[in-house]
């Protein structure tokens, strides 16, 4: 038992000797499941369960001033002690920092969780969700390339990808969400990226992961799919075989509402000229926003249960009220994709998106005003609930046939609950819709 206990020890502390030295972040830096690492240590096989890896992942046992939290480095440089350890540096013989574009003690403590987390070798943390999508697009396409979307992906990145990639010779197609026949047709000799979000935002659609990477495989085209709605304790797009994950960790990885942050996580060797643009880019995240990141997701496990468990109960109270004519949420067996995400899927997050009977706007505007507990806001996965209606906070200035291209009629509310009680938010509806 005392063998089995220092050995889980042994493995969360990649520098037992306490120092503060290269060497010692550098064992850091490894700290995924990767089981050759853990080898390497002589200590067993690593701990697996989600929050003991959200708590200690990518942590150092013995950290500066012996404080239990990582401390933040306000740090834009580091200096080195000779010409020398330039030198060692530049030869890589010494693994270290050198200047704040390119990397931060912080940033690599949380790198190296967020991959255990998402069973990946690698991650890399951005400024935000859409700066880790262009540093992966602006990395890996190239003048005449072809790239490849499921419709519903969040509508920045299509925008980005059709309006601005464009100027650069990349070809952008866009085909309906979850068919893969479509997508498959869309593919050519050019095409090099095949893009989805799974859910899908509001709509909820949930990507057959398997028939999504046997698309890649049977052209040799590279997969990514954007789960920030799945979260990694949903989802394991990676262990499906999907190349790279897309966080944007200002939801549920951040899960506070108090910051922007986006990740990539990945293969080692297919991230490494990601990271090389980031570094020329510059779009990272500031230290104190890498420290909120890092507390937000020791309790990454927890919240996202009562995420999951608000989820499914809000979505079923909705089902079953008069004035609700549909309810689009995943973990119902009404929802079309249900069976692929009871296959797919641990819990089917916070996001519920529904319906009303009456078709006027104003009727839904009206539920939305009414309710008390869910603010007004953009943005979902964090503790405070937040509700808006998409006709109004997204699409206002389209067209009335613009939006039904969309999918978004004017009759569509979308909650994004939060942590608070079940029963509350549940009564807060219920009056909101008698209102
Ligand atoms: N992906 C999805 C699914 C999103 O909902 C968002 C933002 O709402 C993004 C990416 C972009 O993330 P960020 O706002 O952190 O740039």
């Amino acid at each position: 038992m005392l063998l089995a206990l220092s050995r889980l020890f042994l493995w969360l502390d990649p520098c037992p000797a306490a120092t503060t030295g290269p060497s010692c972040l550098e064992a850091a830096f490894d700290m995924s499941s990767s089981p050759s690492g853990s080898d390497r240590r002589g200590a067993g096989q690593p701990p697996s369960g989600f929050s003991t890896l959200a708590v200690h992942a990518g942590e150092r046992r013995q950290k500066q001033a012996d404080a239990i939290t990582d401390a933040i480095y306000c740090s834009s440089t580091f200096t080195f002690p000779s010409t020398q350890s330039v030198i060692d540096y530049i030869e890589q013989k010494q693994p270290r920092e050198e200047y704040g574009r390119y990397g931060n003690p912080s940033e690599r403590v949380v790198e190296a969780k967020l991959a255990a987390l998402e069973g990946g070798e690698a991650a890399l943390l951005y400024a935000s969700g859409m700066a880790a999508i262009v540093g992966l697009l602006m990395t890996k396409l190239n003048s005449g390339d072809e790239v490849v979307f499921f419709n519903e992906c969040y509508h920045r990145s299509r925008e980005f990808c059709a309006k601005h990639m464009s100027r650069f010779g990349v070809v952008t197609h866009q085909v309906p969400a979850c068919d893969y026949e479509a997508m498959d047709a869309a593919i050519n000799s050019r095409t090099k990226l095949l893009v989805s979000e799974s859910p899908t935002n509001p709509h909820l659609s949930v990507v057959d992961l398997e028939r999504f990477v046997a698309l890649g495989k049977k052209h040799g085209v590279e997969t990514l799919i954007d789960a920030t709605l799945a979260t990694p304790y949903n989802l394991r797009p990676l262990a499906a075989g999907v190349d790279y994950v897309l966080h944007s960790a200002t939801k549920y990885l951040g899960g506070h509402n108090d910051l922007l942050a986006g990740v990539l996580v990945g293969r080692t060797e297919a991230l490494e000229p990601v990271r090389k643009l980031r570094g020329i880019m510059g779009a990272i995240s500031a230290p104190h926003n890498i420290y909120l990141l890092g507390r937000g997701l020791k309790t990454f496990e927890l919240r996202m249960q009562r995420h999951n468990e608000n989820g499914l109960a809000v979505a079923q109270f909705l089902a079953s009220h008069p004035r609700v004519e549909k309810v689009l949420y995943p973990g119902l067996p009404s929802h079309p994709y249900h069976e692929v995400a009871r296959r797919t899927m641990r819990g089917f997050g916070g996001l519920v998106t529904f319906l009303l009977k009456d078709q006027d706007w104003r009727k839904a505007a009206a539920v939305v005003d009414a309710v008390r507990i869910p603010r007004i806001g953009p943005s979902l996965g964090g503790v405070e609930s937040l509700i808006e209606q998409p006709l109004v906070m997204s699409y206002f200035e389209c067209t009335p046939e613009d939006r039904r291209r969309f999918g978004i009629p004017d009759n569509m509310i979308r909650l994004a609950c939060g942590i608070e009680n079940a029963e509350d938010l549940i009564a807060d509806l219920n009056q909101a819709l008698s209102a």
